[in-house]
């Protein structure tokens, strides 16, 4: 197995937040990174084959290339800003219909976020 040098650092695993390996090479027929904690409880798995080069041998570091940046995408990064902002809607919402019960659950949501994710 070739062992890449990597400059990209990968996030943890999603569900245990330890280290993943990464492994590359012509006998995987590309790459893949890993969970390799025995208590983790999903040890998830990115893959990515490497396609063919004009002349015939596999694109390794594109296939390293992929797999990294589908390891490193989280459902959280895609879907968070339209989480983040529908949640300041309810707030103000709430507020303009003297809901306050409602506005108070959206704005302690909101409060648990890191801040760089709130709009205000
Ligand atoms: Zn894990």
């Amino acid at each position: 197995m070739t062992n890449k040098q990597q400059t990209i650092e990968l996030l943890p695993c999603p569900f245990c937040g330890e280290a993943p390996i990464l492994a590359s090479g012509y006998n995987i027929e590309g790459a893949y990174i890993s969970c390799t904690n025995q208590e983790c409880c999903c040890m998830p798995q990115s893959d990515a084959t490497a396609t063919s080069n004009s002349d015939g041998s596999l694109n390794i570091d594109e296939a390293i290339g992929e797999v990294i940046e589908a390891w490193n995408t989280r459902a959280t990064d895609k879907h968070l800003p339209a989480l983040v902002e529908a949640l300041e809607e309810i707030s103000r919402w709430a507020d303009r219909n003297y809901t306050q019960r409602l506005g108070d659950i959206a704005k302690k949501t909101l409060a648990a976020l890191p801040p760089e994710l709130r709009n205000n």
